[in-house]
């Protein structure tokens, strides 16, 4: 199915659609969406959908009736937040498949992966398209496009309880088809292989990197590519696999820094195995998120506090966090200590108040992407049953006359940019084995323009058996934030396009050479090694790779 035929089943009909190319000429001529919108109404009296708009827009560009126009586009776009800092990001599910851990929080549904319900949004989409890999990624590019969001940069987030459990047969051929989607972007038919690698369609490394070189020039080049797994999953071996598929950032769930906490959960690992995997991802350049659990069982709002100081503290610092509260699901083994009354949920206000006394202590380097899960309200047993549990926080720390200084709370939006006034910095912090440098610019109003993440890894960083890495500092992570515009595109004042990453790369050259390394690697997404090759870089076997020296 092809993007016009999508828009023609969902919205289109002559009658809307003459109604709508009204409303689309006034909003070009100036007049605010929302009075257009109520001036024409449809038959019956109800506001036309964005979505009508959009396929109507679409529709008069692709009979040559009226020129591109991103002004526009972008004033009738439905949810630009989501793609406003500067990538679009794709959800996918692996198929239900037995997961190592025995977490007493975890919740299990029948034909699910584990830790996933089947009316959580990602999750029902999967279910839909029986998660197969393909289908799944085919159908979100079109439905991001369809509502005027920019496909051409992909997040892709592989979720689905334990990766790293997973037969790696099924691995390679998931993130194959994945790419195969991405490659084939918004023109092939859906495929109906299935929800298991058909016996005769055994993927291979090789064809991997045939779709990855595919990618490089492809219409929805592949920006980030992220797993979730466990910290006791990760080990050197695993994270060349890991780089192999082309993974890029890694999720793990520490949930608690505590030993006796975790083993009151059975999470089967410990403290110190988080430590050490935090340690070995960043030491092969891999972007880390780490998910964390208040309310744990044996936990207290005490103990909570004193947890969650541990990850700045102790060596941890991740790049991203989502604080997952847990939740009392009924098909979750937790639910059983409830009744027992072994366990008790803390309430709405405690939680507020809790997580405003956290997020106010997260540094300047960590991007806090989520603070509950997206779990319907209506499986929570007892406990807070509040999703808007992020603005309940926030507006708790204005009003205790507070702000959040995490990435996600500083980071440029819709504002422009003016690049003279850019101020940069260097934010150096210690986690375990590394020197790290935080290095960003930002405007007169303290927004983040753009960051890089730059590791120096100590004399005594764990070893990797990845020949790249020999020397080398490195560029785990350069983010411009922008509106991700159509490649070569402009946008006036977009940050993306006004040399920002190219100038943070000087300055981790320079930062690098002042600490005595002599190469600079980045872990690049397989749709950014053209852009990496463009600056001097060159394909390692992993990495991309730039040897570098002192000037003169
Ligand atoms: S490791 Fe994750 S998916 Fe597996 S049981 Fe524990 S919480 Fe659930």
């Amino acid at each position: 199915m092809n993007i016009e035929s999508w828009q023609k089943k969902h919205s289109y009909n002559p009658e809307l659609f003459g109604i709508a190319k009204i409303v689309l000429e006034e909003v070009r001529g100036g007049r605010r969406l929302d009075r257009a919108l109520r001036a024409h109404t449809m038959d019956g009296g109800g506001m036309m959908p964005k979505h009508v708009l959009i396929a109507a827009y679409h529709e008069l560009v692709a009979s040559g009736e009226w020129q591109e126009d991103s002004t526009l586009l972008s004033r009738i776009r439905m949810k630009p937040v989501r793609t406003l800092s500067g990538v679009t990001t794709v959800t996918v599910l692996t198929k239900a498949y037995p997961c190592p851990g025995r977490c007493v929080f975890c919740p299990t549904e029948a034909y699910m992966p584990k830790s996933y319900l089947k009316d959580e949004p990602g999750a029902a989409r999967a279910f839909q398209n029986k998660f197969d890999p393909y289908n799944q990624v085919h159908s979100r590019i079109l439905e991001y496009a369809a509502v005027g969001h920019p496909t051409d940069k992909i997040e892709l987030l592989v979720l689905g309880g334990t990766w790293s459990a997973y037969r790696r047969d099924y691995q390679l051929w998931f993130i194959k088809r994945c790419y195969d989607a991405m490659n084939e972007g918004t023109t092939a038919e859906p495929t109906d292989e299935g929800v298991q690698p058909a016996e005769n369609n055994q993927i291979n490394l090789t064809a991997l990197q045939h779709a990855h070189e595919i990618n490089e020039m492809a219409a929805h080049r592949n920006v980030g590519l992220v797993i979730e797994t466990r910290p006791d999953e990760i080990t050197p071996a695993e994270l060349k696999w890991l780089r192999q598929l082309g993974v890029t950032k890694v999720q793990m769930g520490a949930q608690s820094l505590d030993d006796r906490v975790l083993e009151m959960n059975l999470r089967g690992h410990t403290a110190a195995d988080t430590l050490r995997a935090t340690s070995l991802l960043r030491a092969a350049g891999f972007k880390i998120v780490l998910h964390w659990m208040p309310n744990l069982l044996g936990a207290t709002l005490e103990s909570d506090r004193r947890d969650f100081l541990r990850l700045w503290q102790d060596g941890y610092a991740p790049d991203e966090i989502k604080i997952y509260p847990t939740q009392l699901l009924e098909t979750a083994e937790l639910y059983h200590y409830w009744q027992r009354g072994e366990y008790t949920p803390y309430t709405t206000d405690e939680l507020i108040q809790l997580l405003a006394d956290l997020k106010a202590t997260i540094p300047e380097y960590c991007r806090v992407n989520r603070i509950i899960r997206d779990i319907p309200s209506t499986h929570v047993v007892e406990g807070n049953k509040r999703t808007s549990l992020r603005q309940d926080v926030l507006l708790e720390i204005q009003r205790r006359g507070k702000s959040c200084r995490c990435i996600r709370c500083r980071e440029v939006r819709t504002s422009k940019v003016d690049v003279n006034e850019l101020k940069f910095n260097d934010l150096i912090y210690h986690p375990a084995y590394a020197e790290e440098h935080f290095l960003s610019f930002v405007t007169p109003q303290d927004q983040i323009a753009g960051y890089l993440r730059l590791s120096l890894p100590s004399p005594d960083a764990p070893r990797l058996d990845m020949a790249d890495l020999a020397n080398a500092a490195l560029i785990r992570e350069v983010h411009v934030f922008g509106q991700s515009l159509a490649v070569g595109s402009e946008q006036n004042g977009a940050a993306q396009h006004i040399g920002l990453g190219t100038s943070l790369l000087k300055k981790a050259e320079e930062i690098a050479l002042a600490h005595g390394f002599s190469r600079l690697v980045v872990i690049a997404a397989i749709g950014t090694r053209r852009y990496y090759q463009s600056r001097g870089f060159t394909r390692g076997e992993l990495y991309m790779v730039r040897e570098i020296q002192p000037a003169g």
